[in-house]
């Protein structure tokens, strides 16, 4: 059977109409796991590597975002401040 050596994943293709055809991965089994039937592309491992890649991507994008970086210099105002607080000589009574 030779269907034996090819990827076990489903893929969903745009089809001409804009709709999505299932059907099975024309590539083979990656040959270092061959017992999990899927292709490299397919594989849980890549999958979660790719994942895991994409969602370092966003977190370096939320990184450099003003909204996020403004609440970041604000918490080290308020750092800041409450250290200043602690540092003043006389206690102010109010
Ligand atoms: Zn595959």
């Amino acid at each position: 059977m030779e269907d034996e050596k090819k990827c076990t994943a489903k893929v969903y293709e745009q089809g001409r109409w804009g709709s999505f055809h299932p059907h099975r991965c024309r590539y083979r089994v990656w040959e270092e796991y061959p017992k999990d039937g899927y292709c490299k592309i397919h594989h849980p491992i890549t999958k979660e590597l790719r994942e895991k890649k994409s969602w370092e991507k966003a977190e370096a994008r939320r990184e450099k975002d003003p909204w996020v970086l403004l609440a970041k210099a604000q918490q080290t105002i308020r750092k800041l401040e409450a250290e200043l607080e602690a540092l003043r000589p006389i206690p102010q009574k109010r």
